[in-house]
């Protein structure tokens, strides 16, 4: 690594983006305690689905205890809607392929699992990051009786949901939208979340808005929403006693948790316009160096979640990531992702390699991946890219501190 000159390290560490609580989140915990519905049952919980349903523009929403939960119920819907109810035991989606976004979370892909599909990753495109609709487009042309597609929104900046809902009409299939890192974010106008047959939000710690963890299940059928309500609590038929007719879960949101998610969404906007400003502020900051920000297209208003860059294919330095470790060399003028995270780690400060795509992770790497041509993006933008320190509560000092950072990596 370059050795870093002229800067102290923070004092107290930066984060990635970590939890900023106002205080309204204890009020409506202290409600639920000393109501005693310290439960999955509450006032709270009704508020969150209230409120979710009022923010993202959808008729229904579940809530439940993680985004990977509202997921796994989402595929299953899905499973059952397309390929009807399975015997006990067996997934939803046994021998079913379905095509996945590549670069994202494993949390967007592992529920495809859990139900026994086999994921077809389709490769990401430069200009969102997201799924590529031209390449989503192939992928059907190989595979037309494909009839589920999962979605994730990267970053914050929405897929192109228009084009992608284009081709899924075309082949009659179902969209499953992970909203999880773009609560708020809109598409022509539009929130990302209210796309979907089904979708989903996460309340995780680390997210625009949180509960400490949580999620929550979005459709406009309330029949979706009463089945998923009811396999969330263990499916329990209308009976005097527990009597159990298919297989249940135990997913439900606890009422303390969604105290503190109800109070957060109170601050939604603020969050929103904090991580806005930072992104601005790294853009500003970064204008003149050989790297781009994350894309966010004019069609769509990003939650600008993570601030990210990319550094241009002729100033990326030597660098080579193994299984699990990395090897780089520093070269004047030139740097690489590596290098920076380094350097921004010496200053006592949090920043992170791009979500590594699904097709290159030992677990997923004999899945089938389609690709637009020969060049494999998605690996592109992991071995280019990094996210940045993005805490809404970073000053304008503190971004400037870590653009001058990476400013001599470059050096
Ligand atoms: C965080 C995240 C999830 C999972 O949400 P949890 O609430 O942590 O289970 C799913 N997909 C994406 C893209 C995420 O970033």
């Amino acid at each position: 690594m370059k050795t870093i000159k002229g800067i102290t390290p923070f004092k107290n560490k930066i984060w990635l983006s970590s939890p900023t609580m106002h205080g309204e989140e204890l009020k409506y915990m202290q409600e639920a305690y000393e109501t005693n519905w310290m439960s999955t049952v509450g006032a709270n919980i009704n508020e969150v689905e209230r409120i979710t349903c009022k923010t993202v523009g959808v008729d229904y929403a579940v809530g439940l205890s993680s985004g990977t939960a509202a997921l796994h119920l989402a595929v299953r819907l899905a499973g059952e809607r397309l390929y009807g109810q399975p015997k006990v035991g067996h997934g939803t989606l046994e021998g079913k392929k379905v095509f996945c976004s590549d670069m994202t979370f494993d949390a967007t892909v592992n529920p495809v699992v859990y139900e026994g599909g086999e994921a077809v990753f389709i490769d990401s495109e430069y200009e969102t990051w997201n799924m590529d609709p031209e390449t989503l487009e192939k992928a059907f042309e190989s595979y037309p009786d494909v009839k589920l597609i999962v979605l994730a929104h990267l970053y914050g900046t929405p897929a192109k949901i228009d084009k992608i809902r284009e081709i899924a009409d075309k082949y009659g299939a179902l969209i499953i939208e992970d909203a999880a890192e773009s609560l708020g974010a809109t598409y022509k106008g539009k929130q990302t979340g209210s796309f979907g047959d089904y979708a989903i939000i996460s309340f995780n710690g680390n997210k625009i808005i949180t509960g400490s963890s949580g999620g929550a299940f979005l459709t406009n059928d309330p029949n979706d929403a009463e089945k998923v309500k009811k396999w969330s609590t263990q499916s329990r038929e209308a009976a005097a006693w527990y009597q159990h007719e298919e297989l249940g879960y135990n997913y439900r949101m606890s009422n303390v948790i969604a105290g503190v998610i109800r109070g957060q969404y109170e601050h939604l906007q603020e969050h929103i316009e904090q991580k806005r400003t930072i992104w601005d502020k790294y853009r500003g900051g970064l204008k003149d160096l050989p790297v781009s920000m994350n894309p966010i297209p004019d069609d769509c208003e990003a939650n600008y979640w993570l601030s990210c860059m990319i550094i241009d294919k002729n100033a990326m330095a030597y660098q080579v990531r193994r299984e699990k470790d990395v090897s780089y060399e520093s070269e004047v003028g030139k740097t690489c992702p590596s290098e920076i995270l380094e350097a921004i780690a010496s200053i006592n400060a949090e920043g992170r390699p791009i979500w590594k795509p699904m097709h290159m992770q030992p677990m997923y790497r004999s899945n089938i991946f389609i690709k637009k041509d020969k060049e494999d993006i998605g690996a592109d933008i992991f071995d280019r890219g990094l996210c940045l320190p993005s805490d809404n509560k970073m000053t304008m000092e503190q971004v400037d501190t870590v653009i001058g950072v990476i400013r001599q990596c470059f050096e």
